[in-house]
């Protein structure tokens, strides 16, 4: 059900609740805090941020309520203006608290940063360039007071995506589905946590990061809302084929060793063919040795069939290893190199981790569980 007739404007809401319905719902979150990882994000950033802040403004105001919201922009080691336009955005708007990440992290990682520096009732992700519908958001805190610990954002409409973006994208999470991946369908990176959730997500501590995995996997109550994608308000996509790729093959290896036992089926079946071809041979050689002819295909054939198998599988196996490399080298996901919110101008985010840290080894979800009950 849409709670809010159009979009980002004129928010009026569609559907009023019963009493009975009300006194089910948890209380509107007391605060929230909007994710919005940004790499090369001058150009969207001005667009998106006023209007990340002006929508919920209205959805605060539409449930009579007061709500500390928060919008986090996590500049991800950009090359064009995207940390002063941060900057200037702290200036324009309280709201706003920006994160400068030492280098280029990739997505994933700037998401995290982000999401690890919130501490409101519920944290929202979204990307900066507004494809994902903003009047999601009101569902999704709906969701939220309806009981959802986690609700995911799953685009319905892909239209405004490239034919090839759109394949590859279904062959991805076919592929996931028959290897036995746990992944919500058509979700990115849109969605909503509950605090209970975001400190299950700081649990994790792994290098490899497929945060949509991640989450899928978690558990707790969750939903879903669809919304249709719609095209970039600016800019252009930093999403490359290569970074797509290097996402899939992440998601993939972190999800599942499907692949590994793969290979051993392979080289069964390859080892079975290989039998029956020496058998063959042989029998041909005992029993018609005058239609042998010294041939290269019956040499060249398996050999090159089997070294290019030797060398996929020891691609696979390969993968995995620089994987668990990572892992066991356990180094810190990213470094904040500065924090800046409203009239407090570029603290020192070495301070920021410090505290941070030592807040956060006093907290473990089942304490706060406890607390929330
Ligand atoms: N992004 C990021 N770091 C990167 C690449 C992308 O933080 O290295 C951000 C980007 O600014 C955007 C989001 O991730 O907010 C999604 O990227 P994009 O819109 O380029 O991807 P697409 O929507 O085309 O898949
Ligand atoms: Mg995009």
């Amino acid at each position: 059900m849409s709670l809010f007739a159009k979009r980002d404007t004129e928010c009026v809401p569609a559907m009023t609740l019963t009493d009975a319905q009300t006194s089910r719902l948890r209380v509107f979150p007391a605060s929230i805090d909007v994710v919005v990882p940004s790499y090369n994000e001058a150009k969207t950033l001005p667009i998106s941020t006023p209007s990340i802040i002006e929508f919920l403004h209205k959805v605060v105001a539409a449930n009579n309520t007061n709500c500390q919201l928060r919008v986090i922009l996590v500049d991800d080691g950009s090359r064009d203006m995207t940390w002063e336009v941060i900057c200037a955005e702290t200036r324009r708007h309280p709201e706003v608290t920006g994160l400068k990440l030492a280098r280029n992290y990739g997505h994933q990682s700037a998401l995290l940063a982000g999401l690890t520096q919130s501490d409101a009732d519920v944290a929202i992700s979204i990307d900066a360039d507004l494809q994902d519908d903003l009047g999601a958001m009101a569902q999704m805190i709906e969701r939220y007071r309806e009981g959802a610990e986690i609700v995911f954002g799953v685009r319905e409409n892909r239209s405004s995506d490239t034919l090839f973006k759109r394949a590859t994208a279904a062959a991805f999470y076919r592929l996931m589905a028959a290897l036995g991946v746990q992944l919500v369908h058509n979700h990115a990176d849109y969605r909503l946590m509950s605090r209970k959730a975001l400190l299950a997500l700081r649990e994790y501590d792994e290098a490899n990061l497929f945060l949509r995995g991640l989450v899928s996997t978690m558990g707790f109550a969750t939903q879903i809302v669809p919304y249709a994608r719609t095209p970039r308000i600016a800019g252009e996509t930093s999403y490359t084929v290569s970074k797509m790729m290097s996402l899939a093959l992440t998601g993939l290896l972190a999800f599942s060793t499907a692949p590994l036992r793969l290979i051993a089926v392979v080289g069964l079946v390859s080892s079975l063919v290989s039998l029956g071809v020496a058998l063959w041979v042989t029998a041909l050689a005992i029993f018609r040795s005058a239609y042998i002819v010294p041939g290269w295909a019956s040499i060249l054939l398996p050999t090159s069939l089997f070294a290019s198998l030797q060398l996929l599988t020891a691609g696979i196996i390969g993968e995995y290893v620089g994987r668990i490399y990572l892992e066991v080298k356990r180094r810190p996901r990213f470094f904040v190199d500065r924090i800046v919110s409203g009239s407090e101008q570029v603290k020192d985010a070495a301070v920021q981790w410090s505290q941070l840290r030592a807040q956060l080894s006093r907290i473990s979800p089942v304490a706060e569980a406890q607390r929330s009950r």
